[in-house]
């Protein structure tokens, strides 16, 4: 479970709602906040600047809630959520319960409110250019997956020459991993991903053809996902050099989630089927 800090009932005056007198007269809403982060070192040091300053945290939310008004609670949560983990960088999650008391239903209920939970998520990517300024494409996939909302380039690999995959005839690829923590669920991220990958002119003809930009979702935390659009882990990379060799440099013990191999051993067993 990890350890939380916890907020309970602060009292906002806000104006969410959407009948007209709820817009304009206002009314008291009731804001619980689970703050998942760690306090080990806070726990040892006693000093502030290792923890979070709850306090702090619970201004800036109050006036957040005041300064956002919204039509559904659900849109506050979420909004005041995602405000709350881009602020507070040392916030793994936060578990919101926002409380409209006496809600306008025409019933006697005491209070109807709406909990979410939201976290940050660990994502390894990795990248590729064989066209055109094939260096200026990864440092501007790079530029861009940083200004994404919601995103945080953590940490980028060297960048590995290597030849190309798939048996078409084409240039050598630069290629390269990214660690990001996002906001984003994995088909937002990729939905992202396919807009930088259009912004650098990437154009989609032959599969597995020559690219300006290729961005592929490794691993989204430990996540397995399989739909039409998103398989999670990359179904290929246990069996590429290409990906692992510069995965290696950022997540070496990072363990798959379905072949419940780390990154190295994955690695070490591709080098040796290639000898
Ligand atoms: P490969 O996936 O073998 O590296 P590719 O990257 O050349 O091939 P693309 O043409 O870039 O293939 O993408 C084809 C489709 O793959 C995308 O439209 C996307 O919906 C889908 N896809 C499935 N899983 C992933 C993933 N983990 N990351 C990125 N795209 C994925
Ligand atoms: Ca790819
Ligand atoms: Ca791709």
């Amino acid at each position: 479970m990890g350890d939380v800090i916890q907020i309970e009932n602060l009292a906002v005056f806000a104006f969410h709602g959407v009948y007209p007198e709820e817009t304009k007269l206002g009314q008291k809403f009731l804001l619980s906040l689970t703050l998942h982060t760690d306090t080990r070192k806070a726990g040892r040091s006693d000093d502030l600047k290792d923890s979070i300053h709850y306090g702090e945290l619970a201004s800036f939310a109050s006036q957040y809630t005041v300064a956002h008004p919204c039509k559904l609670i659900e849109a506050a949560a979420e909004q005041l959520a995602e405000a709350i983990l881009l602020r507070y960088p040392k916030l793994r999650g936060v578990t919101l319960e926002l409380k409209k008391p006496w809600a306008p239903v025409g019933l006697p209920l005491e209070t109807v409110s709406v909990k979410i939970s939201r976290f940050r998520h660990r994502v390894y990517l990795a990248m590729g250019s064989n066209l055109g300024d094939r260096k200026g494409y990864l440092d501007g996939a790079v530029r861009a997956l940083d200004a994404t909302e919601g995103c945080h380039v953590a940490a980028v690999s060297g960048y590995i020459e290597t030849a190309p995959y798939g048996g078409v005839e084409q240039g050598d690829f630069l290629n390269a991993c990214a660690e990001l923590e996002t906001l984003l669920t994995p088909e937002e991220l990729l939905e992202q991903l396919n807009r930088i990958e259009k912004e650098a002119n990437r154009e989609r003809t032959i599969h597995w053809g020559p690219r300006t930009l290729d961005l592929d979702i490794l691993f989204y935390d430990d996540l397995i996902l399989e739909t039409d659009r998103l398989v999670i882990p990359h179904t290929e990379l246990h069996k590429r050099t290409f990906v692992l060799e510069p995965l290696k440099e950022l997540a070496p013990n990072k363990r798959h989630p379905i072949l419940k191999k780390t990154v190295l051993e994955m690695l070490r067993e591709c080098e040796q089927t290639a000898l």
